[in-house]
């Protein structure tokens, strides 16, 4: 199936009295602009997303602010009201496109499992909306006066996205420049005569229209990017005639630590710190020893797929820290290449990863030379 997406950012955002338009103003680093063309141009399902930006922004602007994206994004110049800036996004749609996503470029936060639900329900009925019940009691008011309590059962708050089937919306958008204004597509498709369906949508979802809007999604971005927390730790017994692997390099070692793989303690210990701040788990529930998939794998390609798994999620690896600790041998020639190795599999600058060595003074089994043992903290940034 093929869907286009078409993030509507035509809009000056004047509400919000910014000397540059709204869909350009920073959140936690990244462009309103650039975190919704992301939601979008990283779903699996998207395969074109086109941008409706103001005509002024065509160039230049509006693409810094969108950044790097795996799809090739198009930029379309705007109309006078959103559905002239939406028909002009649409003479762009592929002409084999089966489901068309409009959404406004000022809801950031829209999450992966609102698009799916979306897509699908466009799919099978024709038109789908995603929208949220209402909480609050509903007055109708004249002149400051009640004049009727509106059952709210039957009320629900429209958001983007909003998806048609192709020549759904191309009936939408006819019923549009016959001369109807509309404040969605949704509206048009309704006045084409056909029915809309509402998805769940969710109350993260907002659209950013005033100064308290932008406050409040930058609190939120805010504590989700404060960083996410994950410890490993990892315990194997020494024995005879065995390697000792650490973070991938083999130590001279009269004796080696005994698992079922290379039992290499460090890459054990951080792919639980990575998956345990990305609350996927731990290592045995990814890599059973009973999956024969796994079977004679290298404890460092295990970490490599641990951080894929982590990065699927879109969490980026902000550092990492490792104690290992060992009777003997001492480690520390080792650590240069260890950190190099580490930081390889992780996918970052062997600046952001240390690790230390330690004895156990004689103390306890690791302290007899019987097991050595690390401990991992990792520290994950949400990029969602
Ligand atoms: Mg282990």
């Amino acid at each position: 199936m093929h869907v286009t997406a078409i993030i509507a950012a035509a809009g000056s955002g004047s509400r919000l009295g910014a000397p540059i338009p709204k869909q350009l103003l920073d959140v936690g680093g990244r462009s309103i602009l650039a975190r919704s063309v992301a939601a979008f141009d990283t779903h699996p399902a998207i395969s074109e997303v086109i941008v409706v930006t103001p005509a002024l922004l065509m160039d230049s602007e509006a693409f810094a602010s969108i950044g790097r994206t795996q799809h090739d994004v198009r930029l379309v110049a705007g109309g006078a009201r959103r559905q002239d800036s939406v028909a002009n996004a649409f003479d762009r749609v592929t002409e084999g496109a089966d489901v068309v996503l409009i959404h406004d470029a000022a809801r950031p936060f829209v999450s992966a499992e609102t698009i799916s639900r979306t897509i699908e329900a466009a799919a099978r009925h024709g038109a789908a909306i995603a929208a949220i019940e209402v909480r609050d009691t509903i007055k109708r008011v004249d002149r400051d006066v009640v004049v009727e309590t509106v059952p709210r059962e039957s009320i629900f708050l429209a958001q983007t996205p909003q998806g048609f089937r192709r020549h759904v919306l191309a009936a939408a958008i006819a019923v549009g420049r016959s001369g109807v204004d509309a404040t969605d597509e949704a509206a048009l498709a309704e006045r084409a005569g056909h029915a809309v369906h509402v998805v769940r949508g969710e109350p993260a979802n907002v659209k950013i229209t005033t100064e308290d809007d932008l406050a409040a999604a930058r609190r939120h971005v805010t504590a989700a990017t404060a960083g996410r927390v994950g410890t490993g730790y990892d315990l194997h017994r020494l024995v005879d005639g065995r390697r000792l692997v650490l973070a991938g390099v083999t130590i001279p070692s009269p004796r080696g630590a005994l698992g079922h793989s290379d039992a290499d303690v460090v890459c054990h210990a951080v792919t639980d710190a990575i998956l345990g701040a990305a609350t996927l788990g731990d290592i045995g529930r990814h890599f059973p020893d009973t999956d024969a998939r796994w079977k004679g794998a290298s404890s460092i390609a295990l970490l490599r797929h641990a951080v894929a798994l982590v990065a699927a999620e879109r969490f980026e690896i902000a550092n990492v820290d490792v104690t290992v600790i060992l009777e003997s041998p001492r480690i520390k020639d080792h650590i240069e290449p260890m950190r190099v190795g580490l930081a390889g599999a992780l996918g970052i600058e062997p600046a952001r990863v240390s690790i230390k060595g330690k004895t156990n003074e004689g103390v306890d089994a690791v302290g007899r030379g019987e097991a050595i043992a690390a401990h991992a903290v990792a520290l994950l940034r949400d990029t969602r």
